[in-house]
């Protein structure tokens, strides 16, 4: 199911192509509403990239065993929330004390979670 997740944002990553044009030619209008039509789709994307990789995340954690296990307490994750969120990395209780902390704010754009790891280790 992750997989098939994964296959799905990155080919529809891929269909979204070079995307809208960052400048127009026109009033200011035709501006206003092409920035916003670029700020929107950024948004999208950034969203789908973010996805593809919890998902790829997710991925090695059920190749590596770590899968539904919280990354804070090392509890099992329960059933219900993995159903909900197959890409939880944590349990109800450390998700909720993250979230506390505010530790759980939308990530920034190319800025991962986990150091990257160098390319020819992937
Ligand atoms: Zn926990």
């Amino acid at each position: 199911m992750l997989t098939a997740r994964l296959a799905l944002l990155t080919r529809r990553l891929a269909d979204l192509g070079p995307g809208v044009p960052r400048f127009v030619v026109g009033d200011d209008g035709d501006h206003a509403v092409a920035n916003e039509a670029y700020e929107l789709e950024l948004h999208a994307r950034e969203r789908m990239v973010q996805d593809a990789r919890d998902l790829s995340a997710a991925l090695e954690r059920l190749d590596d065993g770590t899968y539904g296990i919280c990354e804070a307490c090392r509890d099992r994750i329960l059933p219900e929330r993995l159903v909900a969120i197959p890409t939880a990395t944590r349990c109800v209780r450390c998700q909720a004390a993250a979230e506390q902390r505010g530790d759980d704010e939308p990530r920034a754009f190319g800025v991962p979670r986990e150091p990257e790891r160098p390319l020819e280790e992937q």
